[in-house]
C-alpha cells in the first residue's frame, strides 16, 4: 500500500498540471468559438490562418469520401495518420536509440511550414481555408481604437 503513493502522487502533480493548462485554453477556446466563429488561438486571436488550418474540415470532406475537397482544405490531412504510424513503431523499438524520430518530427514541422508559405502564397487572403478574420480579437480591438479615433 505505502509502495503505492510515490506513483500516485506523480500522477495527481500531473494530472494538476494538465488541468492548470487544459482548463483556461478551454475556456479561451470557447471564447473564441463563440466571439470569432473559429476555434484556432492564432486565427481567433490574430485572424491569421495556421499551418494547421483547414485540417479539422479536410477530415470531414475525407469522412465523406470527399478526397479531392479534403486535399484543397488542407494537402497533409493524411499525414497525421503517417506520424502515429511512425510514433508506434518508435514506442516498439523502446530502448533503442531514438534519434532517428526525432529527425522524424523536425522534418514534419519543417514540412508543415514549407506548406503553410505555399497555402499563404498562393490562396491567402481570398481562398478558404487561408482567409482574413474579420471576427478575430485583434481586428475587433483595431477596428475599436480606429472608431475612437475618429472621433
Ligand atoms: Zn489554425
Amino acid at each position: 500500500m505505502g509502495s503505492n503513493q510515490p506513483g500516485r502522487r506523480v500522477w495527481y502533480r500531473s494530472a494538476k498540471g494538465i488541468a492548470g493548462f487544459a482548463i483556461p485554453l478551454g475556456l479561451y477556446l470557447a471564447l473564441a468559438w463563440g466571439y470569432t466563429g473559429g476555434i484556432c488561438v492564432l486565427y481567433a486571436s490574430v485572424g491569421l490562418p495556421c499551418p494547421g488550418c483547414g485540417l479539422s474540415r479536410a477530415w470531414g470532406c475525407a469522412w465523406r469520401g470527399q478526397w479531392l475537397e479534403a486535399l484543397a482544405m488542407h494537402p497533409l490531412f493524411w499525414y497525421p495518420v503517417l506520424m502515429l504510424a511512425v510514433w508506434a513503431v518508435q514506442r516498439l523499438r523502446r530502448g533503442r536509440s531514438n534519434r532517428w524520430f526525432t529527425v522524424f518530427l523536425i522534418a514534419s514541422c519543417a514540412l508543415f511550414f514549407a506548406v503553410y508559405a505555399v497555402r499563404m502564397a498562393a490562396l491567402f487572403p481570398h481562398t478558404i481555408p487561408m482567409v482574413w478574420n474579420r471576427k478575430s480579437f485583434l481586428w475587433r480591438i483595431c477596428r475599436g481604437l480606429a472608431a475612437l479615433f475618429r472621433r
